[in-house]
């Protein structure tokens, strides 16, 4: 099983928050950037060694932004080059101001069955403040026109601790979320990253961080009220209505291999990671002339170890004490095992019948020092 992951690097516009590798060059690079992307497919379609590709995840980046006709082309190509006869779920990431009946149309027709969208929050006056195109009432419309389309599994992206989002807009925001009873729901904290207009506009006094406590509050809340609409806690920052867990998502917290195409892809096989410049015109130029890119790198003992640990943790799976010992040896061992029974003590960990170490309610608040606790590698 693999999966194969495209970024779509192009933007109408840049949000404030957003350090993701994007241009807004999408008129003069998006042929050549397929094509690029194509020819990559062909030249790592054999890291994939036989593997059998499940998922297909095209995200950016704005990848609604690509028009219909480079669409079709970037998702005929990467057939032609990879087979994807297996691919169960096909999934683009949106942004809800692209959703017209026509793109919906061509979806169906390419076989795309599922879309996330970045809705972000319910209140336009944040919308607008974060630098959205969209507003609450085009999402609303773009998931009854997938729906209308015939593509029922819908995921929504959310984030809390926006500033000005006080703890009753952020509960209205989940409340119009599940309103729209979407298969599957992301949500992030808002984080400052350095760079973004944000940050500055921090830095300049202009915004106001939500405190910490008051972001705590938010997750409660989030976590509470799709709890008690049915959705399942599978990971961290992502529910989902049975059935409806992220099977891309769920390769990257599980081991399972994957590819990533176009610049600032990273890729994976469960030893060695690589990744794509983070430069448009280099990957295209590169790749178009066939020369390879992407730098390598063969991850030691110690940092396997705490990928395991900490993107297992992350999940309601948890992470698998017996794989552990096995696979990682008697040092590794004894350094969890010992980390582990101080938070077992604390009620922030347990550990199932079958050996799997799993976060509980409280360990999932603080959960980034727990982590950071039972790593061996760093
Ligand atoms: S649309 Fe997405 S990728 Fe583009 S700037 Fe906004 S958050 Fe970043």
């Amino acid at each position: 099983m693999a999966g194969v992951y495209v970024h779509i690097p192009f933007c109408a516009s840049r949000c404030s928050y957003c350090d993701f590798f994007s241009t807004l060059r999408l008129d003069d690079a998006g042929r050549d950037y397929v094509e690029a992307v194509v020819a990559e497919a062909r030249m790592m379609a054999a890291e994939l060694r036989g593997e059998q590709v499940t998922t297909l995840y095209l995200g950016g980046g704005t990848p609604s932004q690509l028009p219909v006709a480079l669409l079709s082309r970037l998702v005929e190509g990467l057939r032609e080059a990879i087979d994807m006869s297996a691919v169960e779920e096909f999934t683009i990431e949106a942004n809800p101001d692209d959703v017209s009946p026509d793109w919906c149309k061509a979806l169906t027709a390419l076989g795309v069955n599922r879309v996330s969208m970045g809705v972000q929050s319910f209140e336009d006056v944040i919308l607008k403040a974060i630098g959205r195109r969209h507003t609450a009432a085009q999402a609303v419309e773009a998931v009854a026109r997938l729906r209308d389309a015939g593509i029922s599994n819908l995921s929504l992206d959310l984030i809390f601790g926006l500033p000005g989002q006080t703890i009753a807009s952020w509960t209205d925001s989940v409340n119009s979320a599940i309103a729209l009873h979407p298969s599957h729901l992301s949500a992030y904290g808002l984080t400052y990253e350095e760079g973004t207009r944000l940050w500055r506009q921090r830095e300049r006094g202009e915004v106001v961080e939500v405190p910490e406590e008051q972001c705590l509050e938010m997750y409660r809340i989030l976590v509470n009220l799709l709890r008690e609409a049915g959705y399942e806690h599978y990971e961290i920052s992502n529910f989902a209505l049975p059935g409806y867990h992220s099977r891309h998502n769920s390769s990257y917290w599980n081991d399972t291999p994957y590819l990533g195409l176009g610049a600032a892809a990273h890729s994976y096989d469960g030893k060695v990671r690589r990744w794509n410049p983070h430069d448009l015109q280099q990957y295209i130029s590169k790749t178009l002339a066939g020369e390879p890119i992407g730098e390598i790198e063969e991850l030691t003992l110690g940092e396997r170890f705490d990928e395991r640990v900490m993107l297992g943790l992350r999940t309601a799976r948890g992470v698998d004490g017996g794989h552990l010992r096995d696979d990682f040896g008697a040092e590794a061992w004894r350094h969890f095992t010992r980390e582990a029974a101080r938070h077992i003590e604390a009620g922030n960990l347990r550990v199932t019948e079958d050996g799997r170490y799993v976060l509980t309610n409280d360990g999932i608040m603080l959960s980034d020092s727990i982590i950071r606790d039972l790593m061996w590698g760093e």
